[in-house]
């Protein structure tokens, strides 16, 4: 597959290169009435590929993995925690969203930290929140902007306590209360590693790799097979770096973050964003 190929994404993909991999016997179990249909259907992102039964058998591995390459959108998409709640970043077919259909909308989270009480102290008047009540509110939480419901999507567990025991408590905690997926933050991997210990295995979105602390976190990415962030403040080259290294080390599954500054920094914040999704896309 060429450079061009996979950084034109949908606008370059023509439905007779997918057509010509499929296996051409218009045998409609993919519900279309044709294999050109369902191929048309591919290119538009209308269904996914595991809708033609007979592509998945064993004599047409080499065909599914070409058709897997060829419809591979530019931007990975990611997928953070499992099942019916699992969410998915990424994905992204073009530059700009009003091009195609509009998928994957960012996420939106709500924090928590490890220091957070799970139940507020009514006699502390410093401890008007627990974390059970923020889930509570958060998944009772829904918006409608322009004909879409928005929800809130993740929770993201923050480790300010310093200590791995405290966060590990507080991750089980959340866990056991609720299997909205969860974004789990520390720079320190010992802390890390306590969080994964009781939620390894929901597939945490894990926050964040930097060029300090890359080889500890990957090896945790790797063990716990968990998405992993990569933190480089408003330093794109370092960005670019740290990526390399951790794809070289076998991790695929990378969400990247040049960090946001707010205020004066907001242009910088921006730039940096735009600047990322031009390299995929120039
Ligand atoms: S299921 Fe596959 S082979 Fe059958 S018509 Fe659909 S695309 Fe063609």
């Amino acid at each position: 597959m060429t450079e061009r190929e996979i950084k034109g994404g949908i606008k370059e993909l023509s439905p007779i290169d997918v057509y010509m991999l499929l296996p051409r016997t218009n045998c409609k179990e993919c519900g279309e009435e044709n294999c050109m249909a369902f191929a048309v259907k591919l290119v538009s992102r209308e269904v996914p590929l595991e809708k033609c039964p007979p592509i998945l058998k064993k004599e047409k591995a080499e065909a599914y993995k070409k058709l897997q390459e060829l419809l591979a959108p530019p931007v990975r998409e990611v997928v953070i925690g499992l099942g019916k709640r699992s969410l998915r970043i990424g994905g992204k077919l073009v530059m700009h969203r009003h091009e195609f259909t509009y998928h994957n909308p960012p996420p939106i989270a709500i924090d928590v930290t490890d220091e957070m009480p799970l139940h507020p102290n009514p006699e502390r008047k410093d401890e008007r929140e627990g974390i059970i009540d923020r889930i509570r509110k958060f998944e009772g939480f829904s918006y409608d902007y322009i004909g879409k419901r928005l929800n809130l999507d993740a929770i993201a567990l923050r480790s300010t306590s310093g200590n791995p025991e405290t966060f590990k408590s507080v991750v089980r905690a959340v866990t056991e209360f609720t299997d909205v997926p969860l974004i789990l933050c520390s720079l320190d991997p010992a802390i890390m590693d306590a969080g994964l210990s009781v939620a390894g295995d929901r597939r945490p979105l894990i926050y964040a790799a930097t060029k300090e602390n890359w080889k500890e976190m990957a090896e945790l990415a790797l063990k716990y097979s968990c998405p992993l962030s990569i933190l480089a403040p408003n330093d794109l080259s370092l960005l670019r770096s740290l990526a390399r290294t951790l794809i070289d080390y076998g991790l695929n599954d990378l969400v990247l973050d040049p960090g946001t500054f707010p205020e004066e920094g907001i242009a910088a914040t921006i730039n940096n964003f735009t600047m990322i999704r031009r390299c995929v896309f120039k």
